[in-house]
């Protein structure tokens, strides 16, 4: 088998060895941590442990840390479990926002991809993204937050592509994800800093502090402690991946490549790159047959490639977004893999200029 190049981060980052190794280890450790016997003691001991590494990770207190099955179940804890006179959320957000708040105003971007913040009055509860999934922009939440708590407002942040990366933003509500920095899909967590006016959604035997109910996935847990550790241990990866994505930016801009939001604050893990004429559906099978797995910002479960929301509401028109794909990097993308994935964007695009 020829080896694989992998540029679709975002989507699932491969799963750390510490986290794999954590989940084997705590697969031994099978008991329900409600249960009072010994064995159950034993499993709730691991499951506090995990919620302290994770907490001191995250820059949180554990008892902040409610677990869940992921960036979309937090997400709708926090957009359904908080009491709100009204929801607003930023139109680039994650289809896990747009479809836990249908009913929220939603809130423009500029071309950039940046929030055109409404008057916010108390009561609102507002949905920010802190980086966007396809495009990487990072929305300032930190001043988001201090002009909605200025007026008794809320805010809930998705941080599941941060999460690993930045510094937790100071929302409210913080939903991250385990998957996105190296652990397993299927577990997640809400950091909740206000509890107030906030109950449950999913209820059941009172579990997370009658936050979230259901047994904890506790092997899970234990691979999400182990990658968030191994993220903070590597302090250089992100600066290493954002040279290197800077670098393919330029390469590519050279050869007639537009970068999505360009001049933005982005993730310097995250690329969207439009080849104009070159849909950005037959981009992905050449690419994938090159031996590059990259995506479409805008791939759904489904698979299929469809118009982006995002790079609609920055005003791109839906011909040349349709010939945009995403190029996401993690902590083992190497100089090769870009070299790589350069060349092969410069073999398709000289081949749609000669066609
Ligand atoms: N929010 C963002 C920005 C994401 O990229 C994703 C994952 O694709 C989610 C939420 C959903 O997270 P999960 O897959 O853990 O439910």
């Amino acid at each position: 088998m020829t080896t694989r190049i992998y540029l679709d981060w975002n989507a699932t980052a491969p799963m750390d060895p510490a986290a794999a190794d954590a989940m084997a280890e705590a697969a031994r450790t099978w008991a329900n941590p409600s249960s009072v016997h010994v064995e159950g003691r034993r499993a709730k001991a691991l499951l506090e442990d995990c919620r302290e590494r994770i907490a001191s990770a995250l820059g949180a207190f554990p008892q902040q840390v409610v677990f869940t099955s992921g960036g979309t179940e937090a997400i709708g804890l926090a957009l359904n479990g908080a009491q709100a006179k009204r929801r607003l959320v930023l139109a680039t957000e994650h289809a896990a926002v747009l479809a836990a708040a249908p009913d929220a105003a939603v809130v423009p971007v500029d071309a950039n991809g940046l929030a055109h913040l409404p008057a916010l009055e108390a009561g609102d509860l507002l949905a920010v993204q802190h980086a966007n999934n396809e495009t990487g922009v990072i929305q300032p939440v930190a001043a988001i937050v201090e002009a909605a708590h200025a007026v008794g407002a809320r805010v809930v942040c998705d941080a599941v592509q941060t999460a690993g990366k930045l510094p937790l933003p100071p929302a409210d509500f913080v939903a991250v994800s385990a998957h996105k920095l190296g652990g397993p899909p299927g577990v997640g967590a809400l950091v909740v800093r206000c509890a107030d006016d906030f109950a449950a959604v999913q209820k059941g035997g009172g579990q997370e502090r009658g936050y979230r109910g259901g047994t904890e996935n506790l092997v899970g847990i234990a691979g999400f402690a182990a990658a968030i550790e191994a993220r903070r241990a590597d302090t250089g990866w992100l600066d290493r991946a954002g040279k290197l994505r800077d670098g393919m930016e330029a390469r590519l801009a050279a050869l007639g490549a537009e970068i999505v939001a360009a001049s933005a604050p982005r993730l310097p893990t995250t690329s969207m790159i439009r080849m104009p004429g070159v849909p950005a559906a037959t981009q992905l099978i050449r690419f994938d047959m090159a031996g590059i797995a990259v995506s479409s910002g805008s791939a759904c479960s489904s698979g299929k490639v469809g118009a982006s929301h995002v790079l609609a509401a920055m005003g791109m028109a839906a011909s040349a977004a349709l010939e945009v794909i995403r190029v996401s990097l993690g902590w083992t993308t190497t100089a090769a893999d870009i070299d790589a994935f350069c060349a092969a964007w410069e073999t398709l695009a000289a081949a749609r200029k000669a066609a």
